[in-house]
């Protein structure tokens, strides 16, 4: 079996005083079972010319991490990645700041990938790069002669053309996808946007179904929605539950019903629409005034980048006009906390929330979504409230969908979830929570690496896979 490299931009080597993360929890299994190379970034920025990589072999498998110099990470992962591509792939064409300069540099930080993974590199090795730090890396390693199988998965969402076409130079950009041997999205949306895409914008026909010619090459699209651990987190829930943490918690609600949220500090998660949807239900809903507590636990990210000032300037506003507003002495509807939370901590409240508002306006996934399905009490379930625009929507069809950018809707279905009666929570409970156990987070990486060691033949049809006549 080949020997797996997995390409990420930040890589964290184990050690014993950090829980792993969720790529390493993702696909950790696979590679120490098939023994194997993971090379990125090691998260820290040098001042001058970085350091060559670093090599630390754990458990078979060999972690290999460079250095970023500051004007590399500046443009690379501040600039493009997280100011042009991140929004934009959310649908935000608004709040893209898009420069040649920040472009240059993310060309060549993949260039840089490039050059120092190739000295690691065997023939034979299969190679799966992750998510949209890293698109030109295949055409960058085809460049300099690396004929290896290389698959691709973005965590994040793909939009339509339409929107993708608005990124200046994307011709540049996009199309270096089809270097790879694989693309997996995660959802069937974003599989077909890209389709579109490569069948608009480069004339590529994609008759199989999912695979298309590029040149002398077949690439194939596919969909991998990542799962969680889902039994597993639903047995950490069932301890998380007694924790002193936790009963804490409970006992300060003082009998009352607990919403959660659980979200990075990001714009694409919806959070100040989510509040003033929380505003719009103790308006419009008198009844569970003083009965409902909503906890929203937000650590902040990218704090280096202002949209992300902004986006906390405009959840903190909103947090005191809705206390201030509603609020009484002896109750607080709505408590916002930026400290981070272990995923114990989480799995309990989870399992002792009434509801979990998951709205984000995009989403590749979110995770949180699932894990809080997997957490609740199949005797007495909480309700997930979910954005119809997560990936998750798809599998988590059981939930109560709502659209993120109408507070209105979004209120009646807090007022629903709160009042559903036993029996329709335990079906929607039961159905979700089946589909995450069939999907679970330990198939994931296995469906992808299959797909992507398959030979082309037993694969697609490819009698239908017209030539484009591409060089
Ligand atoms: N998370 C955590 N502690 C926190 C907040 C979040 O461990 O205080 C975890 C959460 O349990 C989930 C992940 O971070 O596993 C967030 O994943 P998701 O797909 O929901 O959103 P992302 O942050 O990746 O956009």
């Amino acid at each position: 079996m080949a020997r797996l490299v997995v390409v990420s931009n930040r890589v964290g080597v184990p050690d014993r005083s950090t829980r792993a993360g969720g790529l390493e929890v993702a696909i950790g299994p696979t590679l120490r079972r098939r023994g194997g190379l993971w090379f990125g970034w090691s998260g820290r920025v040098a001042d001058g010319d970085p350091d060559p990589t670093k090599i630390a072999d754990h458990d078979n498998v060999t972690y290999a991490t460079i250095d970023l110099r500051k004007d590399d990470h500046q443009e690379f992962y501040n600039g493009f990645a997280n100011r042009v591509l991140w929004p934009i792939l959310h649908y935000r064409l608004d709040l893209a700041e898009f420069t040649r300069r920040d472009l240059g540099g993310y060309f060549r930080v993949n260039e840089f990938f490039a050059r120092h993974l190739e000295k690691l590199l065997k023939p034979d090795d299969t190679i799966w790069v992750h998510d949209y730090h890293l698109i030109p890396l295949a055409k960058a390693l085809r460049e300099r002669g690396h004929a290896n199988k290389i698959g691709f998965f973005i965590h994040i969402p793909f939009p339509p053309p339409e929107i993708v076409t608005a990124l200046p130079n994307h011709d540049q950009l996009i199309p270096a996808l089809c270097h790879y041997d694989l693309v997996g999205f995660q959802t069937e949306v974003d599989a077909t946007n890209f389709s579109r895409y490569i069948a608009n914008e480069c004339g590529l026909s994609w008759a199989a179904g999912n695979a298309f010619h590029y040149g002398n090459r077949v690439v194939t699209i596919g969909t991998f929605p990542v799962g969680v651990e889902t039994e597993a987190f639903s047995r950490l829930a069932r301890r998380a539950i007694e924790t002193t943490f936790v009963r804490d918690v409970l006992d300060s609600l003082s009998g009352r019903a607990m919403i959660i949220g659980v979200d990075r500090l990001d714009y694409s998660k919806g959070i100040p629409e989510r509040m003033s949807a929380f505003e719009r239900f103790l308006a419009n809903f008198p009844d569970w005034r003083g009965k409902v507590t909503y906890l929203q636990i937000t650590p902040r990210s990218r704090t280096d980048i202002a949209e992300y000032a902004d986006i906390g300037r405009l959840v903190g506003e909103a947090v005191g006009r809705i206390n201030g507003t509603y609020g009484e002495a002896s109750w607080t509807p709505l408590r916002y906390i930026n400290k981070a939370h272990s995923r114990t901590a989480l799995a309990g409240l989870y399992r002792a929330a009434r509801a979990g508002l998951v709205t984000p306006l995009r989403d590749g996934m979110n995770l949180v979504a699932k894990e809080f399905v997997a957490a609740q009490n199949p005797d007495d379930p909480g309700v997930l409230i979910l954005s119809r625009f997560a990936g998750a929507a798809h599998e988590c069809a059981a939930a109560l969908l709502v659209n993120p950018y109408d507070p209105e809707g979004v209120a009646i279905a807090i007022n629903r979830a709160l009042a559903m009666p036993l029996e329709e929570r335990r079906q929607r409970h039961a159905a979700t929570y089946k589909v995450l156990v069939a999907n679970d987070l330990s198939h994931w990486a296995e469906r992808f690496m299959a797909a992507l060691e398959r030979p082309p033949n037993a694969a697609n049809d490819w009698t239908q896979v017209r030539a484009a006549g591409i060089g």
